[in-house]
């Protein structure tokens, strides 16, 4: 099902920004002083060739007592990047007051942070103070993996007249020790992008990597996932930043970075390619079907089964049994060279199916 947002296409933004796929973003996570502001977009503009800046002024942090952003006074500096400097400039709103200020400044672009999408009411207070605004605005997914909450936020924006809305996907938070900052998860905004289609997407690989090392990685699987564009935090010395110090990276290194991405194409109007990989995917269409006959014929065997207990008055989960099976299956899988945790999850998915057929059966 696709949601009633008439969205503009990301032509429309193209045309407005004067730019090519991918739209790159940049800049500081935060505006830390006027030096630092103009410095940073300078660079960005000389060394990268980059045209859209970024920052953040007003910053509330996950814990309190930390650097909060330099509020209001920072917005002259960005009109300055705006003015001087010939750039778009984009930064983060979370109120209404927030909106009034930035429109005051001439922002070009605002964004709506994780945080704020995950909260409607937020959302809904800055949508009003967008009433009436042409602006193209960006909304973060929320932080947590939760799609309606993230498309509730697009149509709350939309239902005002905003039509230049685009997405931009920040990973999403998680407990423990992990190898991201913010899980990608990517199935979730490519999933987004089937509830509205011409939405464009930006990934945000900074928030999602947590650190420097992780970025260009990220930003290599946005491109190959056909994303629109990439929003970056860099900082002319990311050492002495007052907030996310650890995942900026200088102009100098964005640019290589930038350089170093490839950019694969659409198949598109290409019939040659396009007939290849029809017939490659034909394969995969069988094989698929096979999977499918072969897992009809194993839950009605389950079934059989399940009978045959609830006759015979024995428990379901036979523990030993799913044991032996497991470890003849990996045995199996690893002579195939298949990942262990992928043939584990596969099998604890069919499993978990059988089960609950078999329950179902002991219990009617
Ligand atoms: C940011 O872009 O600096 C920011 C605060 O991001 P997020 O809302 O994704 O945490
Ligand atoms: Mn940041």
């Amino acid at each position: 099902m696709t949601h009633d947002v008439n969205i503009k296409s990301f032509n429309a933004w193209l045309k407005f920004l004067g730019k090519k796929r991918p739209i790159c973003i940049a800049g500081p996570c935060s505006a830390e002083t006027e030096v630092q502001v103009m410095k940073t977009a300078k660079q960005l503009k000389e060394t990268a060739g980059l045209t859209i800046y970024r920052s953040g002024i007003w910053k509330p942090r996950t814990r309190p007592n930390t650097f909060e952003g330099v509020g209001e006074k920072g917005l002259p500096w960005l009109k300055r990047v705006k003015d001087e400097l010939n750039m778009f400039v984009t930064t983060e709103v979370a109120n209404g007051y927030h909106v009034e200020k930035a429109l005051k400044y001439d922002i070009d672009i605002l964004w709506i942070g994780a945080r704020s999408t995950a909260n409607p009411f937020v959302v809904q207070e800055i949508a009003n103070a967008l009433k009436g605004v042409n602006i193209p605005v960006m909304i973060k997914n929320p932080i947590n993996p939760d799609i309606a909450l993230w498309l509730g936020a697009v149509e709350r924006v939309h239902s005002v007249g905003i039509d230049r809305i685009s997405a931009i996907h920040r990973g999403f938070s998680s407990f423990g020790a992990k190898k991201y900052r913010n899980l990608p998860q990517w199935q979730i905004p490519i999933e987004f992008r089937n509830y509205i289609p011409n939405i464009p997407m930006i990934c945000d690989p900074s928030h999602i990597a947590g650190n420097k090392e992780r970025i260009e990685e990220i930003s290599q699987r946005a491109m190959d996932l056909n994303f629109d564009g990439l929003i970056i935090e860099s900082h002319f010395n990311p050492e002495a930043a007052l907030s996310d110090a650890q995942q900026q990276l200088t102009p100098k290194k964005l640019k290589k970075l930038l350089d170093k991405i490839q950019i694969r194409k659409l198949v598109g109007k290409n019939e040659k390619l396009s007939n290849t990989l029809t017939a490659m995917r034909s394969l995969i269409d069988d094989l698929d079907a096979s999977l499918l006959d072969t897992m009809e014929k194993r839950m009605k065997i389950v079934e059989t089964i399940g009978m045959f207990k609830k006759q015979n008055n024995l428990i379901v989960l036979q523990q030993k049994r799913w044991d032996e099976l497991m470890r003849k299956n990996l045995n199996i899988a690893k002579k195939k060279g298949l990942s262990k945790t992928f043939v584990n999850n596969f099998f604890k998915f069919i499993h978990q199916e059988s089960i609950n057929k078999q329950s179902k059966i002991i219990n009617d």
